[in-house]
């Protein structure tokens, strides 16, 4: 990949301060766009010299609606903030599913609310949405919450996809594997044994390697430039769903 050419094109990514999130506002910068890359964390956004960048909590309805106000035209909307919430249904309480349901889905469908008009108003837009093979693609265990919100986020994709096709938008969804992200990092020593956890992760993908985050970018700025493409839950997973 790495042939789009994406100059003249507004790009907002949210969670760009570390992970996938970050990678990908560097890709679509090097792609030639215009990137505003926003995250609750502002601190995490220093040395993302190739993009503009501005804190945004996702949580924060009035915040994000006055932020995509005041940001105006974006041509490609990257909802990357999300949560991995680890346990059985039995495990969960619905705080969790209520906090993972906030994060995870209701804040892709207010950034949504937020650029869509615009990119009506000129017939054209690109919406790429963060979901996981952990959804409804693959039972994964433990992952009750999180799968349930990433399954979702495929609905979301695919009814702003058919509401909007005929409008020259596109909404896509992007579903990894593992990805070595600071997160992952964190959830592996969670379980006292990051050897042991990585291992395992490592296990799961034939292709017997966890995915960089330059990789997921990589599928990010080609779905920018995927023009017939939309509706779809592009898998990225080191052979996990074959
Ligand atoms: P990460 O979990 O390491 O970082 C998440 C980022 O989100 C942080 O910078 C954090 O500050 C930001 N964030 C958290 N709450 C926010 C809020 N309210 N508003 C704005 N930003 C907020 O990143 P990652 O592992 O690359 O995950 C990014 C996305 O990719 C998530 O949606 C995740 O579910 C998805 N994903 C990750 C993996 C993986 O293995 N890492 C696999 C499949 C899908």
């Amino acid at each position: 990949m790495g042939q789009t050419d994406l100059a003249g094109q507004v790009v907002l990514v949210t969670a760009a301060a570390q992970g996938i999130g970050r990678a990908t506002a560097v890709a679509f910068a090097r792609a030639g766009a215009r990137v505003i890359a926003t995250d609750v964390n502002e601190a995490g956004l220093a040395g993302l010299d190739s993009c503009e960048t501005a804190r945004l909590d996702v949580l924060d309805r009035k915040a994000v609606e006055a932020f995509c106000a005041q940001v105006g035209r974006v041509d490609i909307l990257f909802n990357c903030a999300g949560i991995v919430h680890n346990g059985t249904l039995l495990e969960s309480t619905e705080e969790e599913f209520d906090f993972a349901c906030d994060l995870n889905v209701r804040a892709m469908i207010r950034m949504i609310r937020g650029v869509l008009p615009g990119m009506l108003e000129r017939g054209d837009g690109c919406i790429i949405n963060m979901s996981s093979l952990a959804s409804s693609l693959k039972g994964v265990p433990n992952r009750f919450v999180y799968s349930t919100t990433k399954a979702a986020v495929l609905g979301m994709t695919k009814a702003v996809a058919a509401d909007y096709v005929k409008q020259g938008i596109r909404c896509n969804a992007i579903c990894p594997g593992t990805v070595q992200t600071p997160s992952l990092d964190d959830r592996l020593r969670a379980t006292g044994d990051y050897e042991a956890a990585h291992k395992e992760f490592v296990a799961r993908q034939p292709m017997g390697r966890i995915a960089e985050p330059e990789e997921i970018a990589d599928l990010a700025v080609y779905l920018a430039g995927a023009r017939f493409t939309s509706g779809q839950a592009v898998c990225i997973d080191g052979g996990w769903s074959i």
